[in-house]
């Protein structure tokens, strides 16, 4: 079974009659009978996770071919034909595409979309085997020639038409040319015929056409206008300038330049070939896997070397045809814009090379010499790149050991947190204890403290009555002091006077047993001088 793609064709949100025309189209695809076209913003091809039954091929056809058989087709987004209208418009359609197409297969449907390198043919495969289609078109390559040339066919298992672009898978280039520059195994396709593949033994590129490429691939060349891919205008731009920087005799103009759309480097620079977004590579600000990242979509150029990067497979790797790098008409090894074929194949002024035509048949002459360093310098390639490739086998060989070194480290460094964090958890068991004990502590100081305030008023008061009872105590102190001394003044008038009566007591027994004193007149006298003393003696203890 081949690999199928699904197919999602996205209508602005804001028109109105959007609705209607995404329910016509469903009736339109259950119809044997009917065919369309469509007018979509965008087209998606996207790669599905699963390999489905191929409902659909899908053809790159050049838009002139399109525009030939539909008139005014632009002012309608959608036209559908039935019965003998769809015979008609599909006969002459396929028969301009290819003369076997027309009377081997069913059109389904048109589409064309803003900003696509080409239009889209749909053809049913409900009565014809995938295989006869891919037979057919190997012939269309080897039978036709010129400009208008079926390149590559996908096989759809599902078209979808939406408003709402969330499809969560890779989208393929819409490109013809771009497609064919990817690894054909990669897209599910055969490879390349012999007769189809490059070698560096390749005719020598054609002079007199610049656009015909190599003669064993000249559909390789850009399609001429008006179906032009973003991606091959780039390509083209870049080798035209690196052309114009090798000739001396031209000054280099600066909006020649093709550089990063993120940083503007001009430098390792990749273009997205979905959508022509140009980035700068890994070694420099990785603005291209960015893009990837956001995008999702999934190959891009290298523009000096033409390699393609593939970041759906896997890990992401190099997905070019291979065949095509050695082809001396390859950018890399012949630059074609020469003015001549540039008129003859009506292009623009400000797009034709502005060479001379001396540089020209300066070329042409030394073809043959110009073949034979093309040659050398392959060889030397050669070289280099198998001494390359050992290198990088020896430093993938190197990552690898250190990836491995990094993970016994990372191992033990997570052993080591696990004692790290048994100490931690520890750690913050106590921790938390002791904030379980400051608070309680805080708690019991809150209710000593409310129990502080009644005890510190009774200690106040206390402590006043205390004040108060030693002001009494001093007092009575006082008191009892003056009223002690008082006491023993009288006291001691009392001793005085009890001196003073013991005195006069003698003095009276010695009278009363001295007759002769008994009746002497002299007590008055006696009295008085006793009166005397007594009151000096007075006066002296209270001085
Ligand atoms: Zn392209
Ligand atoms: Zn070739
Ligand atoms: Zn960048
Ligand atoms: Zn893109």
């Amino acid at each position: 079974m081949s690999q199928t793609f699904s197919l999602h064709l996205i209508l602005s949100k804001d028109e109105q009659n959007n609705e209607d025309d995404i329910r016509l189209l469903r009736e339109a695809m259950q119809n044997k009978d009917a065919c369309w076209v469509i007018n979509a913003d965008s087209c998606r091809i996207s790669q599905q996770q699963h390999n489905g039954d191929a409902l659909y091929a899908l053809l790159f056809v050049p838009a002139t071919i399109v525009d030939s058989v539909l008139l005014d087709v632009n002012n309608n987004r959608l036209l559908i034909y039935r019965e003998s209208e769809k015979q008609t418009f599909s006969d002459r359609l396929l028969s301009l595409i290819h003369p076997f197409l027309a009377c081997n297969f069913p059109l389904k449907a048109v589409l064309r979309h803003r900003n696509a390198p080409s239009d889209c043919v749909l053809l049913d495969l409900s009565h014809t085997p995938a295989d006869t289609v891919l037979d057919l078109l190997e012939q269309c390559h080897t039978l036709h020639s010129g400009p208008e040339l079926i390149l590559q066919m996908l096989l759809i298992d599902r078209v979808e038409c939406t408003t709402t672009p969330d499809i969560p898978h890779f989208d393929l280039p819409t490109c013809p040319v771009c497609l064919y520059r990817i690894d054909p195994p990669r897209l599910g396709w055969k490879l390349p015929s012999q007769e189809h593949l490059c070698s560096r033994f390749c005719p020598p590129p054609d002079f007199s056409n610049p656009f015909s490429g190599c003669p064993k691939q000249r559909f390789l060349a850009p399609w001429p206008r008006p179906s032009c891919c973003g991606a091959c205008k780039i390509i083209q731009k870049h080798w035209k300038h690196l052309h114009h920087s090798n000739n001396t005799s031209h000054s280099i103009k600066d909006d020649n330049h093709v550089a990063c759309m993120a940083c503007n480097m001009q430098q390792t620079l990749w273009v997205c070939l979905t959508c022509a977004f140009v980035g700068c590579g890994r070694y420099s600000n990785k603005h291209a896997a960015q893009h990837f990242r956001d995008s999702s979509h999934p190959f891009c150029l290298e523009l000096t070397t033409l390699r393609i990067w593939d970041y759906s497979y896997g890990e992401g790797g190099f997905a070019h045809r291979v065949d095509l790098l050695e082809c001396p008409s390859s950018p890399p090894l012949w630059t074609p814009w020469i003015p001549v074929a540039a008129s003859a194949a009506g292009m623009a002024g400000d797009e034709a090379y502005n060479n001379t035509s001396s540089s020209f048949h300066f070329e042409n002459s030394n073809g043959k010499s110009a073949k034979k360093v093309t040659m050398m310098s392959e060889e030397y390639e050669a070289l280099l790149q198998s001494a390359l490739e050992e290198q990088a086998h020896h430093y993938e060989g190197e990552i690898s050991r250190l990836r491995a070194e990094l993970t016994t480290s990372m191992m033990s460094r997570e052993a080591m947190s696990d004692m790290e964090q048994a100490d931690i958890d520890q750690i913050i068991a106590a921790n938390d204890a002791l904030r379980a004990s400051i608070e309680a502590t805080k708690r019991s100081l809150l209710d000593l403290q409310s129990q502080e305030v009644p005890l510190r008023e009774a200690s106040n008061r206390l402590l006043r009555e205390q004040q108060l009872a030693q002001e009494l105590l001093a007092k009575i102190q006082d008191d009892n002091r003056r009223e002690r001394e008082a006491l023993n003044v009288q006291v001691d008038e009392l001793e005085q006077q009890v001196a003073d009566l013991t005195t006069n007591q003698r003095m009276r027994e010695r009278f009363i047993h001295d007759e002769e004193l008994q009746n002497a007149q002299i007590f008055g006298a006696v009295d008085s001088e006793q009166k005397k003393r007594g009151k000096k003696t007075r006066r002296f203890f209270r001085k």
